[in-house]
């Protein structure tokens, strides 16, 4: 038998897993981004019609005449060549399917909705749920996934790979490179899956056992069956119990009021995460919500986490951010190319180039609005007219949805604050509802030290005073500018920064519901400028 071979990483996510190793060594990184060729995704399109018109002719077998009359039409509609055609032309520009389809789709529903008589106009709908048919047969090539229950070991690991893995049989993350402010670490904290990074690169078989004790941030190679046994009982006796149903006001020793929201990166957190202990979420990430750009696409998708989301909070605020696609959070043929990376075509970048997408999102969100207190969060804004520009996709589709009856209701727009440009100019974004600091990525652009990389992990890490400032100077800006403003990245969940955050004047803060207890008591050991309770000179 091999010898137990350790190696020390750093943990980005606490537990203990056990498991055959699966090696993504040789995993192209490409896999997640354009895997396709224009043919691949042509052909996927073709085939989602097809299963799409199946569906239509079973369904109007079991109908009545009238209704089988208005499937048929829908079938005559998708067995027309022209649809395809228009859907031809993104294409072969490089869109995926989805996205091909949807962009042809909306450019007809538009057209007939000018049609100047009644019944061409009353079309609309039908086309609508021809759109979404094929959408929801569209669920995209599956990406390389691993085998359940094992640990993933290797360079890196994309966040969509990750979401797409059932986890049910538990399993754990091991990269050589990596580091604890990445997305997929987020995840995994999320998930509670072990997670170590940066543990440079080793040899290990395929299949070998492994254990991963990310709370002591080593990883254990053909570990013998006492250390695994003396590990998982270690695990099993710790863990800190969260005080639930504590509200979602936390306060100072000297009394400042600071609420606490909840960050939700996977709609499951709902069922587990107590409302109680939050003033509703500060934080939905949506782009975790979709594993394919035809989920990302479908209305109905959105729309049915939205309303839970609402549901869960009650009659308290839920900020939704719209789709932060780009630099690591990939979706096959939706952004995502390397040149675009994180400084390229991201956030709310990426859904103003494609408004497709942004359309999608917009309907939903203007619709779900209508049943709470919902608010959208802008990622990536860089300058006001970003703002503009997204409010105004807002208003057309608004327009559109009264038009066809349906209830809607205009959400506060507010941006996230992550990027230096903005950062500094807040005074400049009066067009924005309120302000959310993303210091997760204002770290890497202020640093030049990427949030991914464990090579610059000492750089990213040795920000914090200089994001202090930077939120120091937005807080007197926004306060002048009587706009609401708080923090929605994993430092508001690190109490070591707790500090530097209350000196700064920040008063809401955007937490990871796993590390509620921890923040809630640290702040009731602080006064409102920062300080600790005693202080002795
Ligand atoms: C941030 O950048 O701080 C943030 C909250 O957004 P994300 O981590 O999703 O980029
Ligand atoms: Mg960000």
């Amino acid at each position: 038998m091999a010898e137990p071979l350790e190696i020390a990483g750093i943990s980005a996510s606490p537990g203990v897993a056990v498991g055959p190793a699966h090696l993504a060594t040789q995993m192209a990184p490409v896999a997640v981004e354009f895997p396709n060729t224009s043919a691949v995704e042509r052909q996927d399109l073709q085939e989602a019609i097809a299963a799409a018109i199946a569906e239509l002719t079973a369904l109007a077998e079991r109908s009545d005449e009238e209704s089988a009359g208005i499937l048929d039409f829908q079938i005559e509609m998708l067995l027309d060549p022209a649809l395809m055609e228009m859907a031809e032309e993104r294409l072969a520009a490089g869109d995926g399917a989805a996205l091909a389809w949807v962009g042809a789709l909306d450019l007809y529903i538009a057209g007939i909705a000018e049609a100047p008589d009644e019944q061409v106009r009353a079309r609309a709908v039908d086309v609508i749920d021809i759109r979404n048919r094929v959408l929801g047969a569209l669920t995209g090539r599956p990406i390389g996934d691993f085998p359940p229950g094992s640990v993933f070991v290797g360079k890196d690991l994309e966040p969509s790979l990750f979401l797409a893995h059932d986890w049910t049989d538990g399993g754990g993350v091991v990269l050589f490179d990596g580091s604890v402010s990445s997305h997929v670490a987020m995840l995994a904290r999320t998930r509670s899956i072990p997670m170590v990074v940066a543990t440079g690169p080793f040899e290990i078989d395929e299949g070998e056992r492994v254990l991963v004790d990310a709370t002591a941030a080593t990883v254990i190679v053909a570990p013998d069956d006492t250390h695994i046994r003396k590990t998982e009982a270690r695990a099993g006796s710790t863990g800190a119990a969260v005080k639930l149903d504590a509200g979602g006001l936390a306060h100072t020793i000297d009394g400042a009021e600071i609420r606490l929201s909840a960050i939700i990166n996977d709609p499951a957190e709902l069922a587990v995460v107590d409302a109680s202990s939050f003033a509703g979420i500060g934080l939905l990430r949506t782009e975790f919500l979709v594993a394919s750009p035809a989920d990302a696409l479908n209305e109905e998708k959105h729309y049915a986490i939205y309303r839970e989301a609402l549901r869960w909070a009650g009659a308290a605020p839920v900020t939704i951010r719209m789709l932060d696609l780009g630099g690591d959070k990939t979706l096959p043929g939706i952004g995502g190319k390397s040149s675009d990376s994180f400084m390229g075509l991201r956030g709310v970048r990426l859904l103003l180039a494609r408004p497709e997408l942004a359309r999608v999102q917009a309907r939903t969100l203007l619709r779900a609005a209508a049943y709470g207190n919902l608010e959208v969060l802008l990622p990536m804004i860089t300058v006001p007219d970003e703002i503009d520009a997204m409010r105004e996709i807002f208003e057309e589709e608004a327009a559109d949805l009264l038009r066809r009856g349906m209830q809607t209701r205009m959400p506060e727009i507010g941006m996230m604050v992550e990027v230096p440009a903005a950062a500094l100019t807040l005074d400049g974004f009066s067009n924005a509802a309120f302000f959310s600091f993303g210091t997760n990525d204002l770290a890497q652009y202020l640093m030049a030290a990427s949030r991914a990389s464990s090579a610059v992990a000492g750089l990213y890490d040795a920000a914090a005073p200089v994001v202090c400032r930077l939120i120091a100077q937005g807080v007197e800006r926004a306060n002048a500018m009587k706009k609401p403003i708080g923090i929605c990245g994993e430092m508001a969940s690190d109490p070591r920064h707790l500090p530097a955050l209350l000196a700064a004047g920040l008063r809401h803060f955007s937490v990871a519901p796993n590390c509620i207890a921890d923040v809630r008591s640290a702040i009731a050991g602080l006064r409102s400028d920062g300080l600790p309770a005693v202080e002795r000179n």
